[in-house]
C-alpha cells in the first residue's frame, strides 16, 4: 500500500537523510542510541544538546516542513513531514513534535496576527517550544473539570492551581495553559487557553519521574500573571481551541517501533561463540515475524492517518485505531524481546554488553505509559465503537 507517497516526498526523505548522516559525520548527533532520549532529558546539558540539535534543524529549515510559505515553512506536505519524523523517531533524535505539528498549526488556525509574528517563526528556529498544560490532579480524560483558576486584574490574568502530567516542562520556553475563567461548575464553557512563558515568576516545576525514568512534571502557578495578549481565543471560548489542538495531537502518534523491532533482529542474527543464531531457532523465527507483522501495521495505520491529513479528509476513528495498535504493539514487543532473551536482556541502557542496547529492559519499562499519553486506550476504544460501528454512545 502506497498511500500516496509521491516520489517528490522519497526525495524530501532521502535528502534529509543524507542531511542527518553529514551531522552524524561531523559529530554534530551524539551516538545512537539513546541520543537523549527526548523525555529523559533531565539535567542541563542534556537540555542544552537537545536545544542545540533543534535549532539545527530549524536554521537548517527541517522545522514544520509542511508548514505554508506564509507561515515561514516549505510547504511540502504533511506526508513529508510524516516521513522526517519517522526517520528522527527511527535514529532517536529529538523532534519538537507537539510545537510543530500541534501548537504551530493551531495557532496558524486560532491565533491572533500578533501571535503568528510573535511565536511562529521563533517554533520553526526552535528557540521557541511549548508544553502541554492540560491535565490536572482532578481532570485527565475529564478535562472540562479542569480548576486552575485564572481571574482578569486589568490587562493581566492572575492564574492559581496545579498541573500534573505537564511533559517536557523542563526544556520548554512557553506553557499552552488550559485556565479555568467561568464559575467552578462552567465546565466546557468556562474554560480559556493562554500563553505563558514558562519562566514567568510564581511558576514551580516539579519532576515526577515515571518507572520507566521518563520525566514528566508537576506545575504549580502562585499568582502568575500573564498578559491578556497571551489569550488564544475568547475568554471562555478556550474549548474551541484546545479541541483543536487535541485533534492534532491524537493525529501524530507516529510512536514508531521499527528501530526496536531492527535490533532484536539482529540481536537474533549475531552468532554466540559456537556459531549458533538465535535466528536459526523455528519458535525465534515464528515470534520475529508476528513483531514484523504487527509493525508494519503500525505503520501502515500511521502513513493512513498522516495521508489522510495530507488530502485533508475527514477523520473519523483511524487516528483513535493507529493510537491503539501502536501503543499495544509497543509493550508486545520488548515483552517478546525479554522472553528470547532471557535474564540477560534485563541488563538496562548504559550497562556494558546489555543485549540489544538495553533497550528491551527500558521500553518494558515505558510501554504502559503509551497507554495513557494522548487520551487512554479505554476511551480511543469508545471513539471507535461510536464512530466505526456505530455503536450507541454510553451514558
Ligand atoms: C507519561 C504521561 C505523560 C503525559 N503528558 C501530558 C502532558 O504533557 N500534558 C497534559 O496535559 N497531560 C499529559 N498526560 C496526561 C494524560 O493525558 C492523562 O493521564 C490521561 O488523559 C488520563 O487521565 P488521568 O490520568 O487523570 O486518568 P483518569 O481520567 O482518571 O482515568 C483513569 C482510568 O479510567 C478510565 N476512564 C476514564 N474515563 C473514562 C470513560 N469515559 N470511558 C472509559 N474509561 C474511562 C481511563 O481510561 C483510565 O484507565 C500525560 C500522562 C502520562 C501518563
Amino acid at each position: 500500500m502506497e498511500f500516496g507517497i509521491e516520489q517528490a516526498e522519497r526525495e524530501v526523505l532521502a535528502e534529509f537523510r543524507a542531511y542527518l548522516d553529514d551531522l552524524h559525520a561531523e559529530g554534530f548527533t551524539p551516538a545512537v542510541p539513546p541520543l537523549v532520549r527526548p523525555d529523559h532529558a533531565m539535567a542541563p546539558e542534556d537540555i542544552a544538546e537537545r536545544r542545540r540539535f533543534i535549532q539545527r534543524l530549524g536554521r537548517d529549515g527541517w522545522l514544520g516542513i509542511a508548514w505554508p510559505e506564509e507561515f515561514g515553512g516549505r510547504d511540502l506536505g504533511y506526508l513529508a513531514q510524516w516521513l522526517v519524523i519517522e526517520e528522527l523517531s527511527w535514529r532517536k533524535l529529538p523532534e519538537m513534535l507537539m510545537s510543530v505539528t500541534m501548537i504551530g498549526p493551531t495557532l496558524m488556525r486560532a491565533g491572533s496576527d500578533e501571535h503568528k509574528r510573535q511565536y511562529l517563526g521563533g517554533i520553526l528556529a526552535g528557540d521557541i517550544e511549548f508544553c502541554l498544560g492540560f491535565s490536572e490532579p482532578g481532570a485527565g480524560t475529564d478535562l472540562a473539570a479542569l480548576q486552575t483558576r485564572a481571574v482578569l486584574e486589568g490587562d493581566e490574568y492572575v492564574v492559581n492551581g496545579q498541573k500534573v502530567y505537564t511533559t517536557g516542562a523542563q526544556y520548554a520556553t512557553h506553557i499552552w495553559l488550559a485556565v479555568r475563567t467561568g464559575a467552578p461548575d462552567s465546565r466546557h464553557r468556562g474554560i480559556t487557553l493562554l500563553i505563558v512563558p514558562i519562566d514567568t515568576p510564581g511558576i514551580t516545576i516539579r519532576p515526577m519521574i515515571t518507572q520507566a525514568d521518563y520525566r514528566t512534571n508537576e506545575v504549580f502557578f502562585d499568582n502568575v500573571r500573564v498578559p491578556v495578549a497571551n489569550r488564544v481565543g475568547d475568554e471562555n471560548g478556550g474549548w474551541a481551541v484546545i479541541s483543536l489542538s487535541l485533534d492534532l495531537e491524537r493525529n501524530l502518534n507516529a510512536n514508531l517501533q521499527v528501530r526496536e523491532l531492527d535490533e532484536i533482529i539482529e540481536w537474533a542474527e549475531e552468532p554466540d561463540a559456537d556459531g549458533q543464531r538465535p535466528a536459526d531457532d523455528d519458535l525465534v523465527r515464528v515470534e520475529l515475524g508476528m513483531l514484523a507483522a504487527r509493525v508494519e501495521i503500525v505503520r501502515l495505520m500511521s502513513a493512513q492517518v498522516a495521508s489522510l491529513i495530507a488530502r485533508q479528509e475527514p477523520l473519523a476513528s483511524e487516528a483513535s485505531m493507529a493510537k491503539v495498535w501502536s501503543s499495544e504493539t509497543f509493550q508486545e514487543l520488548p515483552s517478546v524481546a525479554l522472553d528470547l532473551i532471557g535474564p540477560e536482556g534485563l541488563r538496562s541502557v548504559g550497562s556494558a554488553g546489555a543485549p540489544v542496547h538495553g533497550l528491551p529492559e527500558l521500553d518494558y519499562r515505558e510501554s504502559p505509559v503509551r497507554k495513557f499519553a494522548a487520551g487512554t486506550n479505554e476511551v480511543q476504544r469508545d471513539i471507535i465503537a461510536q464512530r466505526a460501528l456505530g455503536l450507541p454512545r454510553n451514558r
